[in-house]
């Protein structure tokens, strides 16, 4: 036999031999495409029966949502339906904070029992007498000082658990922070002092779009001593929201200002809860500025006298001191 037929028959066999696998396999197939059919047939019994319990259920919620808006109605009361959201949106709640200084022999109750809601967005102004606690409030809205009692909870967490490693995240993330006295490196440039926010390891807009959000990004270049007063706290306003912190506390910010300059600075405040939704916190002794406010909180010694919403603040612009 020559090496060709012995090949041309082990090719015949080896053909055979892959016809009957390749029927094997397609009545394999055949068994696992019926066996496919029923499960499929099956689940979509299933699916339907599912949908008619979906339907059933949506009915019901859709009967209790109507019995609910009956309730309310009936009370004649939509707060039940503002409550709800208010709370869905409120970034800081205080829940009978309270805060003891204690220097030697000496325990000074600074503040007690404040309860207190500010909600995402919102331009609150602490306002009080001096020596009521609103900077001691402001510390504790910043994370810059710890409570004695109750919780303070911010985005749903309460800081007062964190721990110092936790607290300082906080800050260096969610809080920025504008003082009466600028505190601008006085050997950095403009746009140098609002980079500066880098070195704490967060991450910042781009410092010229800042010192543009305060209208000041023809000044970057120059150094704090030849910016006057209220230019001044305009860069440091643009360092504090470099960092886009969800909350912007000022304490006295205009303080140092005179009324045109302290002005501007209010209006690029409110114009950061207005229009880019940032939650700011103001405190002033100033009762006027109660008036460019969402919500104002009266403190006086040491508690919360009164809490007010303002439904039509004043335009900072039109504010005249
Ligand atoms: P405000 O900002 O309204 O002027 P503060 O919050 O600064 O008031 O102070 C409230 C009270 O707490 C004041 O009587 C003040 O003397 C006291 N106080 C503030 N900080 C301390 C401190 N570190 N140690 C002791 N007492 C303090």
């Amino acid at each position: 036999m020559s090496i060709d037929s012995v090949n041309g028959a082990a090719g015949i066999r080896n053909t055979i031999s892959g016809n009957k696998a390749i029927l094997e396999t397609e009545n394999k197939l055949a068994s696992i495409m019926a066996q496919k059919e029923n499960i499929d047939s099956k689940i979509e019994l299933k699916e339907s029966e599912q949908v008619n319990k979906l339907a059933e259920t949506n009915e019901d919620e859709a009967k209790q949502v109507e019995t609910e808006e009956k309730i309310r109605e009936e009370a004649g009361s939509d707060n039940i339906k503002e409550e709800d959201s208010d709370d869905r949106n409120a970034l800081i709640r205080f829940e009978d904070v309270g805060k003891i200084y204690r220097t030697g022999q000496i325990v000074y109750e600074a503040l007690h029992d404040v309860n207190l809601e500010i909600m995402e967005g919102e331009l609150v102004v602490i306002l009080g007498p001096s020596g009521a606690g609103k900077s001691t409030l402001l510390n504790l809205l910043g994370g810059l000082d710890a409570a004695t009692s109750g919780k303070i909870y911010f985005g749903g967490e309460d800081i007062t658990s964190f721990d110092d490693k936790r607290l300082g995240r906080f800050r260096a993330i969610d809080v920025g922070i504008v003082f009466q006295f600028y505190n601008l490196v006085p050997t950095l440039t403009a746009i140098e002092n609002v980079d500066l926010m880098q070195d704490l390891g967060v991450e910042i807009m781009d410092p010229l779009k800042a010192l543009e959000m305060v209208g000041l990004a023809d000044r970057k270049d120059n150094f704090p001593s030849q910016l006057s007063g209220g230019q001044q706290q305009r860069i440091s306003i643009a360092r504090a929201i470099a960092k886009m912190p969800r909350l912007l506390l000022c304490d006295e910010p205009t303080g140092a200002l005179d009324t045109n300059t302290g002005r501007e600075v209010l209006k690029i405040l409110q114009d950061q809860s207005r229009i880019h939704e940032k939650t700011v916190v103001m405190v002033t002794h100033n009762s006027l500025f109660a008036d460019i406010a969402d919500k104002v909180v009266m403190v006086k010694n040491g508690t919360v006298e009164e809490i007010i919403e303002n439904d039509a603040p004043l335009d900072a612009e039109d504010l005249n001191w």
